[in-house]
């Protein structure tokens, strides 16, 4: 992507064709990430109580299983115990928040995505569909928005490649050539189902970089409707999954130094504004508060 800030006099920024594809909005990409564990009740039940007690536990002389107990019995307001998590999560105190875990089916994906997917490492737990064990008798593949509705032309000569590979494949199982060998020919539109078990530390880090406008489409569809699907069991803990800027409160993406994704503003702005600010201040005699080293 190219992007580039003007040189004039007027360092408004100018905005360049963005190589970034559109959001697919609400169009059916025929992915699904269902959450299988837990469900309302125990989200209900255990959750925010697990969590508060392992904040707490921090600040507290008693037993963190009397803490426990005592949340499960209903000792403690539930806005009380949201708003100690909530103070926790913001100031990223994050061991609290590992002691929960999320599992969820994932399906329908492409391998575009599941390649970008398990690069997340820490806190998180993937199993997938083997390409190795599984012979495919029909492999399904995504269709990226931009192409089926893009030049007809194109869009029938990526059809034909991914018809041809697939049928490729399919001949060479025929022939005996082992499943392990004619995977080499799948296109990453190949579709691949996966489990994905994370506590609540990794899923919010993995979302506020997945929901970002500048992920890519198809991965930031997944998160919004893993987000949709922690919101049924728990808006309160949902409310968490969001874009990485929004906790920040500025975006740091390089590629939104223009401006166009309006969610935060870029540092860049913030840090203008703070020059700004602080050479009226000096210009006014007053000298803005600074950080001792
Ligand atoms: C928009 C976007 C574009 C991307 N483009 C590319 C690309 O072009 N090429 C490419 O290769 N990848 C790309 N990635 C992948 C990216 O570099 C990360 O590998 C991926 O997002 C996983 O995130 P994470 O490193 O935060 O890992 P996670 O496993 O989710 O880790 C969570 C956090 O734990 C800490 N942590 C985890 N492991 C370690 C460790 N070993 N040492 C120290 N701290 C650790 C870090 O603080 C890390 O942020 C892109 C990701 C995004 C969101």
């Amino acid at each position: 992507m190219t992007t580039r800030l003007s040189q004039s006099a007027n360092p408004e920024p100018v905005r360049e064709k963005s190589g970034i594809p559109k959001n697919p909005g609400r169009r059916d990409l025929g992915l699904r990430a269902t959450l299988v564990f837990p469900d309302r009740d125990i989200v209900d039940r255990f959750y925010v109580p697990i969590i508060y007690t392992a904040c707490r536990t921090c600040y507290s002389e008693q037993d963190p299983d009397l803490i426990f107990r005592r949340a499960v019995d209903g000792d403690f307001e539930s806005q009380k115990m949201q708003k100690l998590i909530s103070s926790v999560i913001e100031s990223v105190h994050g061991s609290t928040i590992e002691h929960v875990v999320f599992t969820f089916a994932i399906s329908g994906v492409s391998r575009t995505l599941s390649h970008q997917l398990v690069r997340h490492r820490a806190g998180v737990a993937f199993d997938q569909q083997s390409q190795r064990y599984v012979k495919f008798k029909g492999a399904a593949t995504m269709l990226p928005h931009s192409i089926a509705e893009g030049d007809p032309d194109l869009r029938e000569r990526y059809q034909e490649q991914v018809d041809g590979a697939l049928g490729l494949y399919g001949d060479m199982l025929g022939a005996g050539i082992p499943g392990e060998d004619a995977r080499f020919v799948f296109p990453n539109a190949t579709r691949t189902n996966l489990v994905m078990t994370t506590n609540l530390r990794a899923l919010i880090h993995m979302s506020g970089l997945r929901l970002c406008t500048m992920a890519q489409w198809e991965i930031r569809r997944l998160f919004q409707l893993i987000r949709h699907e922690i919101f049924t069991v728990s808006p309160f803990l949902g409310s968490f999954l969001a874009p990485k800027c929004v906790p920040l409160g500025y975006c740091d993406e390089f590629n939104n130094r223009d401006g166009h994704c309006p969610i935060r503003p870029h540092k860049d702005r913030v840090l203008e504004a703070w020059a700004e600010k602080a050479t009226a201040a000096k210009a006014a005699g007053r000298a803005l508060p600074v950080a001792n080293a």
